[in-house]
């Protein structure tokens, strides 16, 4: 039966372990889940005939709890899934062990400014046919083990690809992997094209027709990021493997080596398994795909040194700038610069706005976010003083407390440039004890600063607290560790308001800094260059901030304001009207989807 959704021909299947949708719903833990659902309201603004496929996660992403020192515990989060989302008919059923797991699917419609809509499909595994254990699949986002990891993946790709032919997406000629979380769905195409010339191994025809199908983008600039698993997991999985891969096969055994960085040919899987091999995802979707993209320029050289045997192109991020642009900003596009929301390169004329209304928007959505801040913590921050946002996950390579370096030199700056307060934000995975150390950092912080330099830290970051700090402050500070922010996102909403960049010249930074112009940079230019060619310093970055903080952008706050709106107009001009998921959907429509 055609469905609304699929009675549109769908030629783009985009799968993501993650997609953020709404802030009540918890299907997300970061970045990369934001990305994804901004990539979808893109492609539903540009009529783009695709469809979306994720898992449900019935105990969501975490609600972060702060204790007085700053200790992180977690609690899962309790949401109606009917509430969100409309169950659909089709049952599809995927091979794990020697059991099948039965699959339903949630459908999310995704509604674009033009009225186009992009089905976005949640798979769901807790139904009563299944056994406890698989029911629980689709219970936690990175919660369980490697190995309950593997088996979500697996319903993932293998019962995405099955659940989009069931419910009639016939037309489908792009799948595109959003990170390498979703690589199995490759198997599932492989199977299908076997199958349809009447075989049950697959062979080099059936893998040339699929990497004519499939698209990867990679996300993680280190080699340690990507998802690998023990063989002898994929052969538990997966216990008709030997039907499947026949390694006499040339191509085949040629895939096989590849996607586990073998340097020889194993006879069998269980040989594999015996050495102690690992399937890399990460190399499985390489191996499969005519179309593989970094996030960035730089994280596309970060990619290429990562593994040369491969051509990786970038594509830089972008994020929706209808829904991170605040509403006083809103009001004034609408008034101001016509048809933003369809066409946001002409955000390019927001250099010519009346610099009055730039910063009375600004100032509205400056005391939003203090609104925020007073309910959530009870304390009332000066709406006059020079206020910086930082709200990321918390994460080592992040360094959320790189500007907490050397607290006596701040309250200096404080007295010789200015008064500033920071605010900030974020979880640390459940697991990421460095990430947590860095939350009680700054609560120490916090404490010895006082009032000299106040700092919140507002729990429970989300999307709507994302939007309100990334609007409401007047400074947007970035300091990863290069080049591991692969692109980062946060920095470009901040832009679309006004909110001029303080960073490190990594990920999208480095292509969209102009030294007072856009914001400013912290550190050297390392363009081009690779992890082995550069060595970071957390003291020298720490001093160059403060530096620029001191002698630069304090002073131009307070004693040279129409200078600072000037950058702040720029920040819209330049930045947000190209660091948009509108112009990165065009770009994978031209380089990906339709070569
Ligand atoms: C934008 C956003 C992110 C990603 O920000 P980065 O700058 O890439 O770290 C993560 N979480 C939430 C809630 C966001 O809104």
């Amino acid at each position: 039966m055609p469905t609304q959704a699929n009675s549109v021909k769908r030629f783009v299947a985009y799968f993501s372990m993650e997609i953020a949708l709404e802030n009540a719903m918890p299907s997300y833990s970061g970045g990369l889940g934001v990305l994804a659902g901004d990539t979808i309201r893109a492609a539903a603004d540009l009529r783009l005939p695709m469809v979306a496929v994720s898992l449900l996660y019935r105990r969501g992403f975490f609600s972060q709890h702060l204790s007085e020192d700053g200790t992180q515990t977690e609690e899962p989060v309790e949401w109606k899934v009917e509430d969100f989302l409309k169950e659909e008919n089709a049952r599809v059923s995927v091979p794990l062990e020697n059991r099948r797991v039965e699959l339903r699917a949630w459908r999310y419609m995704v509604k674009g400014v033009r009225g186009f809509e992009v089905p976005v499909y949640f798979l769901d595994a807790d139904l009563p046919a299944n056994a406890e254990w698989d029911r629980n699949l689709t219970g936690g986002l990175y919660g369980g083990d490697s190995y309950y990891r593997l088996c979500q993946e697996v319903l993932l790709g293998i019962g995405g690809v099955r659940m989009l032919r069931m419910m009639g997406y016939e037309d489908l000629t792009r799948y595109h992997m959003n990170e390498g979380h979703a690589a199995l769905l490759s198997l599932e195409l492989l199977g299908a094209e076997a199958m349809k010339a009447g075989r049950t191994a697959i062979n080099g025809e059936d893998i040339e027709k699929v990497r004519a199908k499939c698209v990867f983008t990679t996300h993680t600039p280190v080699p340690a990021g990507h998802d690998r698993f023990p063989i002898e997991y994929l052969t538990r999985v997966f216990p008709q493997q030997s039907k499947f891969f026949d390694l006499k096969d040339a191509a085949v055994a040629d895939l096989v080596k590849r996607s586990l960085q073998a340097e020889t040919n194993y006879p069998n899987l269980e040989e594999a398994a015996a050495s102690g091999a690992h399937l890399n995802m990460t190399y499985l979707a390489l191996s499969l795909s005519k179309y593989v993209n970094g996030v960035a320029k730089q994280h596309g050289v970060t990619s290429r040194q990562m593994f040369p045997e491969v051509p990786i192109e970038a594509i830089t991020n972008g994020v929706h700038a209808g829904t991170w642009t605040s509403p006083p900003f809103q009001q004034l596009f609408d008034r101001q610069i016509a048809q933003w929301r369809e066409d946001n390169y002409s955000l390019r004329s927001a250099l010519g706005m009346p610099p009055e209304e730039v910063w009375s928007a600004h100032l509205i959505a400056k005391h939003d976010l203090m609104e925020r801040v007073r309910e959530k913590t009870g304390l009332q921050l000066d709406e006059e003083v020079f206020t910086i946002g930082f709200a990321r996950r918390a994460t080592g390579y992040k360094r959320a407390d790189l500007i907490l370096a050397d607290l006596d030199r701040l309250r200096q700056i404080a007295k010789n440039a200015g008064q500033f307060q920071i605010i900030y934000a974020g979880k640390a995975h459940p697991n990421d004890g460095g990430g947590k150390d860095i939350i009680r950092h700054i609560f120490h912080a916090k404490k010895a600063l006082r009032k000299a330099i106040p700092i919140v830290f507002l729990d429970e970051y989300n999307l709507e607290l994302g939007g309100k700090i990334t609007s409401g402050v007047d400074l947007w500070l970035n300091t990863p560790q290069f080049p591991l922010e692969a692109s980062g996102t946060s920095g470009m909403k901040a832009a679309l308001n006004g909110v001029p960049s303080l960073s490190i010249l990594d990920g999208w930074w480095a292509e969209g800094h102009i030294e007072g112009v856009t914001g400013w940079s912290i550190g050297e230019s390392w363009r081009g260059l690779g992890p082995a060619d550069v060595h970071t310093d957390n003291t020298k970055e720490a001093e160059s901030l403060y530096s620029k903080l001191e002698n630069v952008i304090l002073p131009m706050f307070y004693k040279e304001p129409k200078q600072y709106v000037q950058i702040m107009q720029h920040a819209i001009a330049i930045n947000g009207s190209f660091f948009n998921t509108q112009r990165m959907v065009q770009q994978y429509i031209t380089d990906a989807y339709l070569r």
